[in-house]
């Protein structure tokens, strides 16, 4: 993919705000537990490396990714320290696992089965380090009946190619006003937690909606994910209990103004018709930078004005009508701050319908990063 640095849509990631957002984190733990900053997806869209390296500076002492390829991108940037692969590896890579010293999510009987037959095949001589993930009522991965986790415990207990140093769970609604489902889960996880050795070393059941709202109960390790990004995993339903700043603002200028007139209209299928004489103004970005089309209608930021996108979003280009004529080269503040106003990935998360978490995420490799 190129990267369009000579064009002028760029996200920018603040790195302060995301060193802030964690600093605020870690000095709500008391009982010494550690922060894992959850990089995948490319740092939630962010750069898993940079925020690894702001992460890191600012005391998380691990990582947490979902696929193999993204733990090996931090190893190859030079991260040594703990890293844990939240999704399923296939055991046939188990011989990575063990070179790169990367833990992974242990999360059936049959995984443990086949990658110690890899094991053995690839002969390997280290331990693979596992985290073994109970599924407490997220129904995703992981071990739901105790008869499976005795069975898994007996076959790790007797197979050294493993080295059990995790034990975890994830919350489906850590994040609502209403706790009876995490309450729900966390019992479970208690249960789940009676049968395994004491001696594990990272007990983990904290995401950023369990940090923020719940106690950190039995768990030393939270897996921080879009709360150090700045965003509410709530979206408006629960306040932060302390100020978290939105990490990544997106920004353009307007490529070319024009006075359209009365009836003239706009885009493609020419749906918007212009009410009156009108300043139009194009901005280099669209759908291919996932900049999706159901933005038409969603108002930037321009001069300190709201600046409605007015017909179709196009692969590269949209257009937006302005409060009056502008200069080429104007900034435009898709989401972020401009003076008074600011347009936060949760207000475009409500206009398209989708929760925040995403619009970073989406945002393709074309749009360069740019950190300040
Ligand atoms: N833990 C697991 C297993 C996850 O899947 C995720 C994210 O999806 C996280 C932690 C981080 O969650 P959040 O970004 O809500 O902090």
């Amino acid at each position: 993919m190129t990267i369009g640095f000579l064009r002028p849509t760029k996200a920018v990631v603040d790195c302060q705000a995301l060193y802030h957002n964690i600093k605020s984190e870690l000095a709500t733990i008391k009982d010494g537990a550690e922060v894992f900053a959850v990089v995948k997806a490319n740092g939630y869209g962010h750069g898993a490396v940079k925020v690894a390296g702001v992460a890191k500076k600012a005391g998380a002492s691990g990582f947490c990714v979902s696929l193999l390829d993204e733990a090996l991108e931090l190893r190859e940037a030079g991260f040594q320290e703990p890293i844990l692969v939240l999704g399923v590896v296939d055991p046939k890579h188990v011989a990575i696992l063990v070179q790169e010293k990367i833990s992974t999510t242990a999360a059936s009987l049959e995984w443990l089965e086949q990658t110690s037959y890899y094991w053995h095949q690839f002969e390997c001589t280290q331990s693979v380090l596992i985290h073994v993930k109970i599924d407490t009522g997220m129904g995703r991965l992981g071990f739901v009946e105790e008869v499976d986790m005795l069975a898994a415990i007996d076959f790790i207990e007797k197979h050294p190619e493993f080295y059990l140093e995790g034990l975890f769970t994830h919350f489906a609604k850590a994040d609502s006003k209403d706790n009876s489902y995490f309450e729900m889960q966390q019992e479970r996880f208690r249960k789940a937690l009676a049968i395994f050795p004491t001696t594990i070393r990272y007990i983990h059941t904290s995401n950023s909606a369990t940090a923020l709202w719940h106690d950190h109960w039995r768990s030393n390790m939270i897996r921080l994910g879009v709360e150090m990004y700045g965003l509410n995993p709530s979206g408006t339903e629960l306040a932060t209990p302390f100020e978290i700043k939105q990490v990544m603002s997106l920004i353009s200028s307007l490529v070319q103004v024009k006075r359209l007139k009365k009836g003239e209209r706009v885009s493609y299928g020419a749906e918007y018709q212009a009410q009156q004489d009108e300043w139009i103004g194009t901005l280099p970005i669209g759908y291919a930078d996932g900049f999706i089309r159901h933005f038409k209608g969603f108002s930037v930021l321009v001069e300190g004005h709201q600046a409605e996108i007015v017909g179709r979003i196009c692969m590269d280009q949209c257009m937006i009508r302005l409060p009056h004529a502008l200069p080429v080269g104007t900034k435009v503040t898709i989401f972020g701050k401009d003076g008074d106003l600011v347009n936060t990935f949760q207000d475009g998360a409500e206009y398209v319908d989708t929760i925040n978490y995403e619009l970073p995420c989406i945002l393709s490799e074309r749009v360069p990063r740019i950190y300040i």
